[in-house]
């Protein structure tokens, strides 16, 4: 159970200029609030090719996932960009499943208390209200960094791990080797605007 609104397509666009783009669409939280009209004007003013569009209930269910991307392996083989409109859980999942490919997420998900996803233990999402996913290779570092960093590694990590915990992956290594991987490693130069706490329950 999940609420997010839509992010503005002047973030959207640069990102997906000049690609073809394959689009997931989630529903499973749709009557707690999903913008249908929001998300469909905003794919309405991309100009690129939509090589394909998977609508299903619980993006945030790693299972459901792997068979929808069986099934559009073609058209999403020919996508150069993968474009997720749902909550932070929903698109970290596809992003892990997907870790070759760019992906990014359409939304902000907005607090609400309640069920978290399917999968919110492995990918958790702190529901902050402006999604960082795009700049970090999918993986949160809201969420998922000890210290909630958000312009890169503090350097404490040691062999890959935590430095305020030892039995967590540093989730900036875990960035940092997603985005060498993509060629996106340029990403890390980006120093993003002071975060908006006001809109985060944290
Ligand atoms: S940055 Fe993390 S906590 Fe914030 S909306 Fe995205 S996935 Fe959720
Ligand atoms: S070691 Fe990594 S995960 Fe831990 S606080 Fe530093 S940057 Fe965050």
């Amino acid at each position: 159970m999940l609420a997010v609104q839509i992010k503005a397509k002047e973030e959207i666009l640069p990102l997906v200029s000049s690609k073809r783009i394959f689009i997931f669409e989630c529903l499973g939280c749709h009557d707690v609030y999903y913008p249908v009209e929001e998300a469909q004007k905003l794919i309405d003013s991309i100009d690129q090719e939509i090589v394909g569009r998977a609508t299903l209930d619980y993006l945030c269910h790693a299972d459901y996932d792997r068979e929808y991307i069986k099934a559009y392996a073609r058209e999403i083989e020919r996508a150069e960009v993968i474009l997720v409109f749902s909550c932070g859980v929903g698109a970290q999942v596809v992003s892990s499943l997907l870790d070759d490919r760019k992906v990014y997420t359409c939304c902000d998900t907005l607090y609400l208390a309640g069920f978290q996803g399917l999968t919110a233990k492995e990918f958790d999402c702190d529901q902050c209200g402006e999604c960082y996913l795009n700049y970090t290779g999918g993986l949160c570092p809201v969420a998922l960094c000890s210290k909630n960093l958000l312009n890169g590694p503090c350097g404490g990590s040691q062999g890959g791990k935590c430095e305020v915990d030892p039995d967590m992956p540093c989730v900036w290594q875990e960035i940092f080797d997603r985005l060498a991987g993509l060629g996106q490693l340029e990403t890390m130069d980006r120093l993003g605007p002071p975060k908006k706490w006001n809109v985060s329950p944290a």
